[in-house]
């Protein structure tokens, strides 16, 4: 069995998976591991993507789509509807997808393109020794020790890889969403719409969303900040679907943290890069991480390859990675990264009046000037009150 390779990918989620196959396609020695026995489950997610984002990647699949989504609606406090088309609605509106199976057949292109594989295989540490990584893991049981040039940490929110190399990912209570979600059966709704409901009432700090998964059943979540809640996100989110959905039938829950911290400093160190939510990739408005993780992956692959040609894995070489996921996903974390501290200070009134402003309107067609008139005409206050939104995010 061979246990030398030029890279080793920690962690088969969608970044992973990518950063193996992109390993793989420029012609490396790539392993892939994964600890848990099934790859893409239990599934913490709530499947949206947007579709442009996922064809950048990946040709769309029937087999993974649970459904096609033609739009957002944003509900205010006081139930404000505003709609969005699937375009203008952010990096988790287009398709929900069938994790499970979707996250599997990533895995399985990346081993098509070259890169092996192993499931139950935990990396638990690792020691740089004459510049090689030796790579500690346990495998079925048994504890085993590979070596590599490189190491992708691709392990997600509670990622370690970060912490053993050094790289300074912390997350404050600030920083982070805790995440509640059901499989929500039997329920009546709208297949191809996403729905989002905003209030400090319902999620501080977050939002609830219902993610429809075809007919009559939907992925059904919280996420709120734990710096602003006074009650377990559960409470909030079953005293939600008790309002809402009173018949629906939970045949799954999930919990988990999304971070929402920002763009890291950097996101690698000598012999290391991390992608995708050990990184920190995800989008502070919406959480959305999948496309981000999978274009963070793409970068790590080809700087991998670009530091195996040069025979120099050094965090200085590495930084080409840094500069890729920067100029492009970083450039999206760091703006929302501010409205989000902006947006989580609004009252409901303010919540209310903006989506006030705004019922009604075609998104796609309101410049910033006509945002500005109607939100003048619908109340000035609101104006003074969210200039900072304007001025930050430009
Ligand atoms: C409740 C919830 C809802 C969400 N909804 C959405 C959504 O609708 N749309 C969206 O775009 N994003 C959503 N996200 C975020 C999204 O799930 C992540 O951003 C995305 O999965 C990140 O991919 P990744 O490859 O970085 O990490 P992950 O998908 O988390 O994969 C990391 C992998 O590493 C493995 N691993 C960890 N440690 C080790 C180790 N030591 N050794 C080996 N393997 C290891 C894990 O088992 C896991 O398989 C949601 C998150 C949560 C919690």
């Amino acid at each position: 069995m061979k246990t030398d390779y030029d890279v080793i990918v920690i962690g088969a989620g969608p970044g992973g998976s990518m950063a193996a196959r992109k390993c793989a396609e420029e012609g490396l020695d790539v392993l892939l591991i994964e600890k848990r026995q099934e790859i893409g489950s239990p599934v913490r997610c709530a499947e949206g993507v947007s579709k442009k984002g996922l064809q950048k990647f990946v040709n769309p699949q029937k087999k993974w789509i649970a459904a096609e989504i033609r739009g957002a609606k944003i509900y205010s406090p006081d139930g404000t509807e505003i709609v969005m088309s699937e375009e203008m609605a952010g990096s988790e509106v287009g398709y929900v997808l069938e994790r499970k199976i979707f996250d599997r057949y990533l895995a399985r292109l990346s081993a098509r393109a070259g890169a092996e594989v192993l499931v139950k295989t935990r990396a638990t540490g690792f020691e740089r020794e004459n510049d090689i990584m030796k790579v500690k893991m346990v495998h079925f049981g048994e504890q085993i020790d590979y070596t590599a040039k490189i190491i992708i940490g691709a392990d997600g929110v509670e990622s370690k890889v970060g912490r053993w190399a050094g790289i300074d990912t912390t997350l404050k209570l600030s920083e982070v969403e805790s995440c509640v979600q059901y499989l929500l059966s039997g329920i009546e709704l709208d297949p191809e719409y996403c729905l989002f409901y905003l209030g400090n009432n319902v999620a501080p700090g977050g939002y609830v969303w219902v993610f429809p998964k075809g007919e009559r059943e939907a992925n059904v979540g919280i996420g709120v900040l734990g710096s602003r809640v006074d009650r377990r996100p559960k409470e909030y989110l079953d005293e939600f679907i008790k309002k809402s959905y009173p018949g629906g039938k939970p045949v799954e829950m999930v919990v988990g943290g999304v971070p929402v911290k920002g763009e890291i400093e950097t996101a690698v160190s000598d012999n290391v890069m991390l992608v995708g939510d050990a990184a920190r990739h995800t989008d502070p408005i919406t959480g959305g991480g999948i496309i981000n993780a999978m274009e963070a992956g793409v970068y790590a692959g080809e700087v991998a390859g670009i530091a195996v040609e040069k025979g120099d894995y050094s965090a200085q070489t590495l930084s080409l990675y840094d500069e890729k996921w920067k100029s492009t996903i970083g450039k999206t974390i760091a703006r929302n990264a501010i409205l989000k501290d902006k947006f989580v200070t609004f009252t409901d009134d303010q919540l209310n009046s903006l989506a006030k402003a705004l019922e009604g309107v075609k998104l796609e067609d309101l410049g910033v000037t006509e945002l500005i008139r109607r939100i003048i005409t619908k109340n000035p206050k609101l104006l003074w009150d969210i200039k900072d939104l304007f001025l930050k995010a430009r």
